[in-house]
């Protein structure tokens, strides 16, 4: 049951919400990329209804699921690409940007659930490095090169990557049909955890128009830097 307490019905700034943990159900581990527990918020929200002004934090209390929070915050990753791109590049020079980046990592994916979203799996290809296709190709019962001339092709930076998408391993429940070998890549994505962020601010920035967490992870990083 979800208690709403409005203390400002005029500029509707002030929300106090209760959220019993009788509502909130903690599944199992994340079965596309990462390892994180998933929480699942059962019941929908009596103000799904509500249309917020740009400015105000999207959270979980004011929309209907998580799925909805996960597309509003890509929605806004895209709409925000101009100003996030330039951003994400003058970011690569602050000292603290590991210590920021792996805060709000850990914060997001204790929110999202990537059963709910698949977003990477859908649209983007991993890497597949040779002990990846090796893994794969054996968990498969095939030689390497069966695996890559029937799934993979070299892309215009050398790499091997998928020859379509969504990821053919992708399930109708956007389980990963070969979680326990899956690539590195998709372990590690979206490598908001990873040290020396400023190398990568290229890909973080395009990864906000890929992954909802990356693109609220910066929303969040915005409004306790900038
Ligand atoms: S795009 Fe991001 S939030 Fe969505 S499944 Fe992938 S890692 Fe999870
Ligand atoms: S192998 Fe495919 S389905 Fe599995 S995690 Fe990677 S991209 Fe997603």
């Amino acid at each position: 049951m979800l208690k709403v307490s409005l203390h400002n019905s005029v500029v509707l700034k002030s929300f106090i919400f209760q959220i019993s943990l009788s509502q909130i159900e903690v599944a199992n581990t994340c079965y596309t990329h990462n390892a994180y527990p998933n929480i699942q918020y059962l019941s929908p929200s009596p103000l799904s209804s509500l249309h917020l002004p740009s400015p105000y934090p999207l959270s979980i209390s004011y929309l209907r699921s998580v799925d909805e929070l996960l597309k509003k915050y890509l929605e806004r990753g895209k709409n925000n690409k101009k100003e996030n791109k330039k951003l994400l590049l003058s970011w690569a020079k602050r000292k603290d940007l590991d210590q920021l980046f792996h805060a709000k990592h850990e914060e997001l994916f204790e929110e999202a659930d990537c059963l709910k979203c698949a977003n990477c799996c859908k649209t983007t290809s991993p890497i597949f490095r040779d002990v990846d296709i090796d893994r794969i190709a054996s968990h498969l019962r095939m030689k390497p090169s069966e695996f890559t001339s029937k799934n993979l092709h070299i892309d215009e930076d050398g790499d091997w990557v998928l020859n379509s998408s969504p990821c053919l391993f992708l399930d109708e429940d956007n389980y990963c049909k070969i979680y326990e070998v899956r690539p590195k890549a998709c372990r590690e994505y979206p490598h908001t955890d990873r040290k020396n962020m400023s190398q990568i601010m290229d890909l973080t920035f395009r990864n906000t128009t890929v992954c909802p967490a990356v693109a609220e992870m910066v929303e969040r990083i915005k409004r306790e830097i900038v």
